[in-house]
């Protein structure tokens, strides 16, 4: 899987593999049992039956009742879900909602639409790690905040964010807090009531379960309003035909992943540090994005005077998967808000190395080895020579 004609993939924070354990539980509901869950039919009975296996394995891993759990079509369904839905339903109290400047898209760009119909939205800058920090969080709280929305962990620099503590103070103030675990999964807990969270994101594809299903937890008795009108799926909350399939997987996919957690952090964190420091210690001008509070899997990685998309297709050639991610406005890439919101200077390319279940010790060492020659070869390219003679300052 990891290693065919020597390719090694290092972007799990992109998607992961399917596992086999998991496509096993799916098949069934492709074939023979392909009834509508919403059918009155045995072929329908049986569908719902898996439908709400799964539901109880979501719940039971988030330490959830099963009927907090709703399944929806992917992660940014459920970050649209939490907002527009909190937006929409709690507009009486107010329009205020407070988020961090480093959340995916799907919750950023959800906002900026709030704001053109008149909500009002508190962005919170984070530190040079990535993290928000509480007091800024507890003070942009204000009588008309219906909702505090931030990330569990970063997708781009693998940042935990405080969310427990940011909860607890929205918690005593009334005030409904989502978070985006995404990216978390299988690397955090994600009890929700230690985490004192109302709203809850997720998405297979990133625990090694299919693309194209989620799932939104919504405490009890928080008010939520509607986005996808239809049928009576999930309680009349979100209308659409069953993926059951999908749905059969992501639970067997989300069981299996909180199983292998703490073994697996363990695993994927001496991984990632080995590769971190053969890259920072025989590569130039190379540090590391983001800080110590961050998911096992991740390393983004800055390099001083290389053009991190030039990077990352010359990683691709010699057989390398990983991702890139700019600070600079120049260029065709859009630079990246998160690494912007840190301070890395235009002057760096980064590259986000995501570690996962098939990596191993000999991946990353030959990872590190094409790194290690590829950053090499590029700095000896022109823009090599636009390089200051400051050899050692960074
Ligand atoms: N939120 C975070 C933090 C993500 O990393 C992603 C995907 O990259 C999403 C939301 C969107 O999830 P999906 O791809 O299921 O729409």
């Amino acid at each position: 899987m990891e290693r065919t004609e020597k390719r090694v993939y290092l972007d799990y924070a992109a998607t992961t593999p399917l596992d086999e354990a998991v496509f096993e539980a799916m098949m069934p509901y492709f074939r023979e049992d392909f009834g509508n869950a919403s059918s009155q039919h045995a072929f329908g009975r049986r569908a719902i039956a898996a439908v709400d296996e799964a539901r109880e394995k979501t719940a039971t891993v988030l330490g959830a009742k099963s009927n907090e759990i709703y399944f929806t079509s992917c992660g940014t369904e459920s970050d649209n879900w939490a907002i527009r839905g909190v937006a929409k339903a709690m507009r009486g109290k107010g329009k205020h909602i407070v988020t961090t400047a480093v959340e995916h898209h799907a919750v950023l760009h959800t906002l900026r639409a709030l704001e053109e119909e008149g909500y009002e939205v508190t962005y919170l800058p984070v530190d040079a790690c990535g993290k928000v920090s509480v007091e800024d969080a507890v003070a942009a709280m204000r009588e008309d905040t219906i909702l505090v929305s931030v990330m569990l962990a970063n997708n781009e620099i693998g940042t935990i964010e405080p969310v427990k503590e940011i909860a607890h103070a929205a918690k005593e103030k009334g005030i409904l807090v989502h978070t985006d675990a995404v990216q978390a999964v299988g690397l955090l807990p994600l009890a929700v009531d230690d985490l004192s969270v109302d709203l809850m994101s997720l998405s297979a594809h990133k625990f090694y379960g299919p693309k194209g299903v989620g799932a939104l937890y919504v405490r009890k008795g928080a008010r939520l309003g509607k986005i996808l009108t239809g049928g009576a799926q999930e309680r009349t909350m979100r209308g659409g035909t069953y993926n059951t399939a999908g749905i059969v997987g992501l639970g067997k996919a989300i069981e299996l992943a909180e199983a292998r957690r703490t073994e697996e952090v363990k695993r994927l964190t001496e991984l990632r540090d080995h590769f971190v420091s053969r890259v920072l210690s025989e590569v130039e001008f190379s540090k590391l994005n983001g800080g110590p509070d961050r998911l096992a899997n991740n390393a983004n990685i800055a390099f001083r005077y290389i053009e991190g998309d030039a990077l990352v297709s010359a990683l691709d050639r010699a057989g390398i998967a990983a991702s890139a991610g700019s600070a600079c406005a120049s260029g065709t890439l859009e630079p990246s808000h998160v690494l912007q919101a840190i301070g890395v200077s235009s002057e760096y390319g980064s590259v986000r190395f995501s570690f996962g279940k098939y990596t191993t010790k000999e991946a990353v060492n030959f990872a590190a080895e094409i790194l290690i020659k590829e950053t090499e070869r590029l700095c000896k390219t022109d823009l090599f020579a636009r390089r200051p003679s400051e050899k050692g300052t960074v």
